[in-house]
Order: structure tokens, then sequence, then C-alpha cells
């Protein structure tokens, strides 16, 4: 395999840090291109000095002043949305690892796709609102999309020597996250640190509390379709609090092919790099005696009512996921500032996708102008 180089959008967060955690073990394979973040150059600075990328992108402009006059080794830091639109667009590199958090991940991914790269994609949110619009780009461009969530990276795995159409369905699994064993009236007096106490996984702030609220599942399923094309009625969401099985495909004749690993964001990610070889890695393998007890069950969607939203703006299509995401996004932030409650989360996106009306096949300045409407009429509800 040839030297690959590696653009990290969001490298000083989970994913991101996860991924250099990768890229350390294999120096004779990856190098870093460039790292982009958005405000916290204490954590980048570190990263420049062992990496030693030739550009850096720093969202805030103020910050990207800051850290350019404290760089004592050559590294050109661009600041702004330009930047970071620059860097996708116009850089040398062979493959983008989208992990910036939300919608704002688009518009730099639509350039890296526009160019044929591999994207190494964690960033669902890109997929949940321009799913139509990222996957005709990446067919007309030959631009390959590698999940790296861990869940889509295991029906990757699980897909590699099948035909599609003999898949009877595919079996997302869920940990149920900190709520699993609430009442639903319980979800009204949960409080923020509750919400971001995750049991399997440590992530960052927005992925914990979509976790809980099981609008992250929602958002899955909705990036499984793009991905791999099935229908809703083909998706299926079963909880395993074990996180041991990643995700599951179920064929015609009645086998099921199941991918199993310890919680680790890296496994994913390193395949996503190494596709379609797999490296040797010293990360720590699966025991499964330890693990002795792997559980499913159903999902309960009268109390996890995100998980049921996401199912019918899957079906409403258009720019209905796009107004879901936008809602969602402003309703996780509110909530994390203590302003509203966890359980007003799922009211809001209703309410929200209620007052908007739906836009079929949307370009990319429709998906725009809906973010938009819906991120103001989300913040004034
Ligand atoms: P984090 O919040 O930990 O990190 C987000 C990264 O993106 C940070 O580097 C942050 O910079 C940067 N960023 C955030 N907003 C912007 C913006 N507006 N412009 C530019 N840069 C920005 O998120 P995670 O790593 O947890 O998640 C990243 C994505 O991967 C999400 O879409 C999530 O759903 C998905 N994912 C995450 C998993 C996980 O295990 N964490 C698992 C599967 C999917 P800064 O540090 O400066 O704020
Ligand atoms: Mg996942």
């Amino acid at each position: 395999m040839k030297m690959k180089k590696i653009l990290i959008l969001g490298s000083t967060g989970s994913i991101g840090v996860n991924t250099l955690n990768v890229i350390r073990q294999f120096p004779e394979r990856f190098s870093i291109a460039a790292l982009t973040i958005n405000t916290r150059i204490d954590l980048l600075e570190p990263q420049i000095l062992e990496f030693k990328p030739p550009v850096v992108v720093v969202k805030d402009e103020k910050l990207a002043q800051e850290l350019r006059k404290r760089l004592k080794i050559k590294c050109e830091v661009l600041s702004g949305i330009d930047g970071l639109i620059w860097a996708a667009s116009q850089l040398d590199y062979d493959i983008l690892l989208g992990a910036m958090v939300g919608f704002a991940g688009l518009a730099p991914t639509l350039e890296a796709i526009k160019r044929g790269k591999r994207i190494a994609l964690a960033n669902k949110e890109t997929l949940v609102v321009g799913g139509e619009l990222v996957t005709g780009l990446s067919r007309k461009h030959k631009a390959e999309i590698i999940p790296v969530d861990s869940e889509h990276s295991a029906i990757y795995q699980c897909l590699v020597g099948e035909k599609i159409d003999s898949v009877n369905k595919i079996i997302i699994t869920a940990s149920g996250g900190p709520f699993l064993h609430h009442k639903k009236e319980d979800l009204e007096k949960v409080s923020v640190k509750d919400a971001l106490n995750h049991p399997n996984w440590k992530m960052g702030n927005k992925i914990t509390i979509d976790s809980a609220s099981m609008m992250n599942k929602g958002l899955e399923v909705i990036e499984a379709h793009w991905l791999f094309g099935f229908p809703k009625e083909k998706i299926e969401v079963v909880i395993h609090p074990q996180s041991i099985v990643h995700s599951m495909v179920e064929f015609i004749d009645g086998s099921i092919k199941a991918q199993i690993g310890l919680p680790d964001m890296k496994i994913p990610i390193q395949y996503a790099l190494s596709y379609p070889e797999r490296l040797e890695s010293n990360f720590q393998k699966t025991c499964l005696p330890d693990i002795k007890t792997l559980t499913f069950f159903a999902p309960d969607v009268q109390k996890f009512e995100c998980l049921d939203l996401a199912y019918q703006v899957l079906e409403a299509g258009g720019t209905a996921p796009c107004v879901l995401n936008a809602a969602n996004e402003i309703a996780v932030d509110r909530f994390l500032n203590g302003e509203i409650k966890f359980s007003y989360i799922p009211r809001l996106i209703n309410k929200t996708l209620e007052k908007i009306e739906n836009h079929k096949s949307p370009d990319v300045e429709t998906l725009f102008e809906y973010d938009k409407l819906a991120r103001d009429l989300a913040v004034q509800l």
C-alpha cells in the first residue's frame, strides 16, 4: 500500500484524536496533509508539533491569529469556513477523515467528493441532511464513502463479498444509552450530567446526548439508508446493551452475519483508512469468555420518540431530514446549556417539522436555506 495523505476535519474531537492514535501506529503508511478544528488551539498545538502538517485550519479567526503567533515551527494556519473549503478543495491529500460534528461538515465533504477523494465518514449529519446529493455526487465522481460509524462499518464489513439482492434486512444495534431502564416520565427530570454519562462509549457531547435520546440511532438509520440503499422497512434497530455486536446483516437464506469487537472506535477508523486491506494493530483484542453474555431486545419507541421521528423523516424524504437535524442540533445545544428539559428535545423537533413544508429533491443551496430556516424557527419555539 502506498503512503496515504490524510486530511482530518475535526482533529481535536473524540474521533479526530482516535484517528491520530491510529495514524501514530503506521508512520510508514499514513501522513497528515492537514488538521482542522473549530476553537481548541491548545489541543491542536501539540498535534502540530507531533504530526507536522503543512497546513492547519482554525475556524475561529481570532484563535487562528493567536496560534500563528505561538507556533515556532513552519505550518500555514488558515481560518474560517473559507479555510476549510480551501483545504478540502485545493490541498494534496488521498483521504478525507470527516470528524466534524453536525451540518457544518457537509460543505467541505462535498468539496472532497467532487475531487473523487476517499471519504472516511464519521460525520453522520452530512448523510442525514444531504444523503441524496452526497451519494449522487460520490457515484458521479467515483469518490468512495467508507463509514467510520461503528454500526455502519460493521454492516460494510458483513457485506464484503455478498450480493446486495441476497440481503433480507440490516440490523443496527444500539446500546440504549444511559436511560435504557428509565421510565418515560423519569426523562422529565434527568440532568445534563446524567445524559452525558454514556455506559459504553466516550464521545463528544453532541453525539452523547443524541445517544441518550436515541436520536443517534435514528440518524444512523437514515445514514444506513443512504450508504447501503435499503428502504426503511429493511432497516431494523435492536437494543444490545453490551455494545459488542456492532451490527448485523440478515440474508434471504436466514443466515445472519455480525461484526463483533470491543467498543473501540480505532477499529472502524483504521478499517476506513486501510480498506480493502486489514492492518495488524496492537489494540486490545476481544476475549469472548470475559464478555459471557450478549442480550438483544426491541427498542421502546414510545419512550424514545426521537427514533420514531427519524423513521418518519426518512419516509418523508426531501428537506425533512435536514429540518429534523437542524432542530435537533439546536435542541441539544439548548439542553447542554441548561435552557430546556431533556424531554423537550423530541417535542421541539416535532414542532419544527410541523411548521416547515417539505421540499422534495433539494439542491445544496436549498439545504442551506432549510437548515437556516429550521434553526431560526427552533430557536424561536
Ligand atoms: P467532538 O465534539 O468530540 O469533536 C468535533 C470536532 O469537530 C472537534 O475537532 C471540533 O473542534 C470540530 N468542530 C466542531 N464544530 C465545528 C465547526 N462548526 N467548524 C469546524 N470545526 C468544528 O465530536 P466527535 O468526535 O464525538 O464526533 C464527530 C462526528 O463523528 C459527529 O458527527 C459524530 O456523530 C460522529 N461519530 C462520533 C463517534 C464517537 O465515538 N465520538 C462515533 C460515531 C460517529 P474544537 O475541538 O475546536 O471544538
Ligand atoms: Mg454509531
